[in-house]
């Protein structure tokens, strides 16, 4: 039996906005972020199957209200459609979080009403996206928030900041891109957290951000942590 899930966070009550919720972690992704917190996620194999999964949703079956799957990159998981319909069908809200490259996959589970919200990585424009992230994958971001976007869903969107990675005017300009791409709502930024491991060792970072300079009146930049 494959074993796609690497570890469960079983409660949270920050990844799901104003949710409770468990957070199921997929081991492996298709890109290879600098900043990446997740080192032994994106590197490390499964260690529970999706049976084992269910078993837990089901443990914690009218306990919390939602489910998060993240990773690593959840949607490169084709058994991510079975395990969301078993959420669903338990009475979970389903959250995915993706960098953005398996449009298709979001689709398929949008169509089936498998998600109630989504969380898509913003990691740059062009080739800053692909330095970033160690892929050329930028037309699958542009592809996914398209789709988002004429969907119901609601969903965020949100860039790790590493002054090293971004400057403040780098900012600017992905604000700028979701405008031109007709984006309305919050645009979060998270500031790179120096503490914990991450894929390639960065400087530290102590810059910050002026979310109110950074907005437009179609465009809310919130700053998380
Ligand atoms: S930060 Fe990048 S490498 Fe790490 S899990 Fe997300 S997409 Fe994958």
């Amino acid at each position: 039996m494959p074993k796609p899930i690497y570890s469960i966070t079983p409660f949270t009550m920050l990844d799901y906005p104003n949710h409770t919720a468990c957070i199921l972690w997929f081991a492996g992704c298709n890109m290879r972020c600098v900043y990446c917190y997740n080192p032994d996620i994106v590197l490390g194999k499964g260690k529970l199957s999706i049976g084992e999964a269910t078993q837990f949703l089901r443990s914690r079956q009218n306990l919390l209200q939602g489910v998060v799957f993240s990773g690593g990159e959840c949607t490169l998981h084709p058994s991510l459609v079975s395990l969301a319909r078993e959420a669903k069908a338990m009475g979970y809200l389903v959250k995915v979080d993706t960098n953005g490259t398996r449009p298709k996959m979001l689709e398929k589970m949008l169509s089936e009403k498998l998600i109630d919200y989504i969380a898509l990585d913003f990691k740059g424009i062009g080739k800053q996206h692909e330095a970033i992230t160690v892929s050329k994958t930028f037309h699958t971001f542009a592809k996914t928030l398209a789709l988002l976007q004429h969907s119901a869903i609601p969903f965020e969107i949100r860039t790790t900041w590493h002054e090293a990675l971004y400057s403040r005017e780098d900012i600017g300009q992905m604000v700028q891109y979701l405008e031109e791409h007709s984006y309305q709502g919050e645009y979060f930024i998270q500031y790179f957290r120096n503490d914990v491991p991450t894929l390639e060792q960065l400087p530290y970072h102590a810059s910050r951000l002026d979310a109110a300079e950074l907005s437009t009146a179609d465009i809310q930049v919130k700053i998380r942590g």
